[in-house]
């Protein structure tokens, strides 16, 4: 009876310890999830802190308020390749060299003339807006046939990084709400 007790107890003290230890690996994947959130949030301070740097060096730069060269000069320039994507007279898209989604494409327009960001447009650029726009639809629909979003940052608070207007077209996934 002595035997049989001592063998219950054994018993038990397994079962005791394969649960903690369970707990414990439960305790290690919610400390996994959590560093991984904070990756993320790293991540988005640092795109912020580069917007700001970026906002703080345009500001600094931009002497005749026509902007100073940004990369997309070189882009469109030939200097630096691109995925091209599209082109026409006035807009030009091609593929983000950081992908924040399966398909993340910029359309910019090739001619700046001022255009650092959507906040400087001026009256006379409406439909050259108006056309960014329509491309902008043209190549998400074809890229992205099950929907896509388009962003455009604008200034320091909306974590502008380069001062040439560019509209993001961000698909090939599920969107969450709100953006970040
Ligand atoms: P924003 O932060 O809205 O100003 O977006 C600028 C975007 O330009 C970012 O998503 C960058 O990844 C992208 N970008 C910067 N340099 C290049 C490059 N050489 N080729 C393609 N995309 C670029």
């Amino acid at each position: 009876m002595r035997k049989f007790i001592l063998l219950c107890l054994l018993v038990l003290a397994s079962v005791a310890a394969a649960f903690l230890a369970v707990s414990g690996g439960q305790t290690g994947s919610s400390i996994h999830r959590s560093s991984s959130s904070a990756v993320s949030m790293t991540k988005n301070t640092d795109e912020v802190a580069a917007a700001a740097a970026a906002a703080k060096a345009f500001e600094s730069s931009d002497k005749d308020g026509a902007g100073p060269p940004t990369v997309f000069d070189k882009i469109l320039s030939g200097e630096w390749s691109s995925d091209k994507v599209y082109e026409d007279d006035d807009a030009f898209a091609f593929r983000d060299i950081n992908p924040q989604a399966p398909t993340h494409i910029l359309v910019i327009p090739k001619k700046r003339d001022g255009l650092t960001s959507l906040s400087n447009a001026r009256e006379d650029q409406k439909s050259l807006l108006g056309h960014l726009m329509y491309v902008a639809q043209s190549v998400g629909k074809k890229e992205c046939p099950d929907g896509f979003r388009l962003v455009v940052n604008d200034g320091k608070d909306g974590a502008q990084s380069v001062y040439h207007l560019h509209i993001h077209i961000l698909g090939g996934r599920q969107m969450g709400w709100p953006p970040g």
